[in-house]
């Protein structure tokens, strides 16, 4: 617990830093000059963009979904560094290829909402990364992001699983947060990294259990098992 609360304060300091220096030159990732979004021309070229959706198949239904890169060099330790070492400017790097992203393919939303977390992994690491990522898209859009989704039960880290223990793990794992769901057509799912799509696609369903048309999933990265 008081490694939870150490986390959640060196996140609330992380936000007022980005307030104070929105932007400090520096590449985030090799720490040279950079010229906008905190990347250097030389980081940005590494990113492999996915240019179109892909689909994810399952119990004979398809999903489409966005996302930003392939979870390859510079995008994969971007993602990682927003998990894994609390730097919230790649979130916002995230989240401003993302925004770029929505407007090119026309994407309408009303709400953004995000793969929660359990208590648990949040205590342990301080925030969730995919709200982090969410509540920065919001801001940029104005575009209200909102919890939808819970989870309801504790799982396996993800990480080292095969692909159909991966589906396994996360059945029934999410829920509708009941509130006003029914309101909301179109829900732009936000999460960091998309492997199985297992989390996504149950989410999703949860989603549309309670009334939701229409689910958008966009990740940071599209990784494979
Ligand atoms: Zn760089």
């Amino acid at each position: 617990m008081g490694r939870g609360i150490y986390k959640a304060s060196k996140y609330i300091i992380n936000c007022i830093l980005d307030i104070i220096y929105p932007d400090n030159n520096a590449c985030v990732i090799c720490k040279d000059c950079a010229l906008s979004h905190n990347l250097c021309t030389r980081c940005k070229r590494d990113i492999e963009i996915i240019d179109k959706p892909f689909y994810i198949y399952h119990n004979g239904e398809k999903y489409k979904c966005y996302s930003i890169a392939e979870h390859k060099l510079v995008m994969r330790d971007i993602v990682m560094k927003l998990k894994y070492e609390s730097n919230f400017t790649c979130g916002e790097i995230l989240a401003n290829y993302m925004k770029k992203l929505i407007i090119q393919k026309n994407i309408k939303i009303d709400v953004i909402t995000f793969v929660p977390i359990s208590k648990k992994t949040y205590n342990k690491r301080g925030y969730n990364q995919a709200k982090v990522i969410a509540k920065k898209l919001s801001e940029k859009l104005d575009i209200p992001c909102k919890q939808l989704i819970k989870k309801v039960k504790e799982t396996k880290d993800q990480i080292g699983l095969t692909s159909w223990e991966r589906w396994r793990n996360v059945e029934g794992c999410f829920k509708s947060v009941k509130s006003s769901n029914s309101n909301f057509e179109n829900v732009l799912l936000i999460d960091d990294v998309v492997t199985t799509g297992a989390t996504l696609i149950n989410c999703s369903k949860a989603l549309k259990e309670n009334g939701v048309k229409k689910v958008f999933i966009l990740t940071g990265t599209k990784s494979v098992v």
